[in-house]
């Protein structure tokens, strides 16, 4: 069926009906008929019965049929697309036969580097201070040869990009005082799960050096790669082998180093003067779960969690004083100072203004035409009796309509009344805007992250990769380059030392 233009839909009213002679009613019963087939059927379909993709079934809605496969079961790395694997979990959410655990089965040969590591440079590590009674050692006090390890780094020149190998030694010193000191590799932040093989460790003791590790984290954060096509990446354009393993952990390692930073960027949004908050659907190893993100001047924050309030209280606090910038979803609505989001409201306009509502579809072209007139006037600053007048009769064009026949005109009139305050906010307060876009736009990138890959599989995974996207998009917003930021916070994370803060604005 085209774009539904049905005369049948505007040209009878109740009366009409009752004068029709009984083979014309029949007839346009019949008609009726197929065309509500017609929808029934197409409202139905999904990505398993038409050729929609997986990405636009109903978030709500997915696995509830049986026998159909959880969507997005296991395929972040796009491993584990066996199509005929059991779904893991059943309606209620309980534990079927687990799913193929990804990796290496227990017993299996193992890999090695098929490559020589061919080594450019040596560094030593000799012990500057001495451990017992302070004082200065050096390099000629250099003692025994104690241990070495083998780093990848990552040279960015100016118009190039190369691999190079180094190879560390760590060397003891012997004081005056008698007593040997060795230099060790630092030791840092760690992420322990419970249950867990083996935990994640910063360390500067790691195949894959600082500014490596943050370009692979830049190609599965912000190019979207899988760390499939990332090993593919690297082996094709930079002659560089590594495995699924240790991309994994150079992302996670990221994602470790990027969560003591956004603590403090979650401080930063809760003094903020003005923050837009949005979310979206997430998937976590199939579970449906929500994207939060926080946005304000200079600051992005995203958080992976159920969409309950606690998580709009962990980004913003209890005591949120600002303004904030929101669309209708109820967990915003007693916050006393907000701005509802306008370009919403004028989509249901449209959609009213475009279907068969009768006087309704006028409702729909009067709202729209009005609320786009307030952006404008209050964007260019036009005179404050002609935007009075306007906002008067926005108000009034609602409250006509708020008892209107039509269920969906009625409903959006009164969403708008119940509303008022938050939805004409932005007039009288210069600072806000009057749309969300500043948070919509901020989650179009994680939108089409999770449409690639359905999302994340663990709650580290999750923590990790909102704490990746969040040091990279502030990063961005501030003007800072995020991957020097991001070489220096994994350096500082795997040796122990402090963490650098994101510095604010730069001078343009
Ligand atoms: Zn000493």
């Amino acid at each position: 069926m085209p774009r539904l233009s049905i005369p049948e839909l505007t040209q009878y009213e109740r009366a009409d009906l009752s004068v029709l002679p009984r083979k014309e009613l029949e007839d346009l019963a019949w008609r009726f008929r197929e065309i509500a087939r017609t929808l029934a059927n197409r409202l139905g379909e999904d990505s398993t019965t038409s050729s929609r993709p997986p990405s636009n079934d109903d978030p709500f809605r997915r696995g509830q049929r049986d026998g159909k496969p959880l969507a997005g079961q296991g395929q972040d790395d796009g491993e584990g697309q066996d199509a005929t694997a059991p779904a893991a979990k059943d309606k209620a959410g309980k534990d079927k036969t687990p799913a193929k655990p990804p990796g290496k089965r227990p017993g299996m040969p193992g890999h090695w580097r098929r490559q020589p590591i061919v080594v450019s440079r040596e560094i030593e590590h000799v012990p500057m201070v001495c451990e017992a009674c302070q004082a200065a050692l050096g390099v000629e006090h250099k003692g025994r040869h104690v241990s070495a390890h083998h780093v990848f780094e990552l040279d960015r020149g100016d118009m190039g990009l190369q691999v190079t190998a180094a190879r560390h030694s760590y060397f003891a010193a012997s004081c005056a005082c008698g007593h040997e000191t060795v230099a060790r590799p630092g030791v840092g932040l760690c992420s322990q799960i419970e249950g867990r093989k083996r935990d994640l460790h910063l360390s500067e003791r790691c195949l894959v050096g600082p500014m490596l590790a943050i370009f692979i984290a830049a190609l599965a954060l912000r190019f979207r790669l899988s760390r499939l096509k990332v090993r593919e990446f690297l082996l094709d354009w930079l002659g560089l082998e590594l495995g699924v393993a240790t991309i994994n952990r150079c992302i996670h390692e990221f994602g470790r180093a990027s969560e003591p930073v956004v603590e403090e960027l979650i401080e930063e949004v809760r003094a903020a003067e003005v923050v837009h908050l949005d979310e979206t659907p997430w998937y976590q190893q199939g579970t449906l779960l929500w994207l939060w993100v926080a946005v304000t001047a200079n600051t992005v924050v995203y958080r992976i969690g159920s969409r309950c309030k606690e998580n709009l209280v962990a980004l913003i606090g209890h005591a949120f004083l600002g303004w904030m910038v929101t669309d209708g979803y109820m967990a915003y609505r007693d916050h006393p100072r907000r701005q509802r989001c306008l370009a919403h409201l004028i989509r249901k306009g449209l959609a009213l203004a475009e279907g068969y509502y009768g006087p309704g579809s006028a409702f729909g072209r009067d709202l729209v035409r009005d609320l786009r007139r307030l952006i404008e006037r209050v964007r260019d600053g036009d005179n404050d009796a002609a935007i009075r007048r306007l906002v008067a009769r926005i108000k009034w064009n609602c409250q006509c309509n708020e008892h209107e026949i039509e269920q969906k005109v009625r409903a959006l009139a009164r969403e708008i009344l119940n509303d008022w305050e938050a939805v004409i906010a932005f007039v009288a307060e210069p600072l806000l805007s009057p749309t969300n876009n500043d948070a919509e736009r901020a989650l179009r990138h994680a939108v089409i992250a999770r449409r690639i890959s359905f999302g994340t599989r663990t709650d580290e995974g999750s923590r990790f990769y909102a704490a990746g996207l969040s040091v990279i998009d502030t990063c961005r917003k501030r003007g800072v380059d995020p991957w020097t930021y991001g070489r220096d916070l994994i350096a500082a994370a795997r040796k122990g030392s402090s963490l650098p803060g994101i510095p604010a604005r730069l001078a343009a």
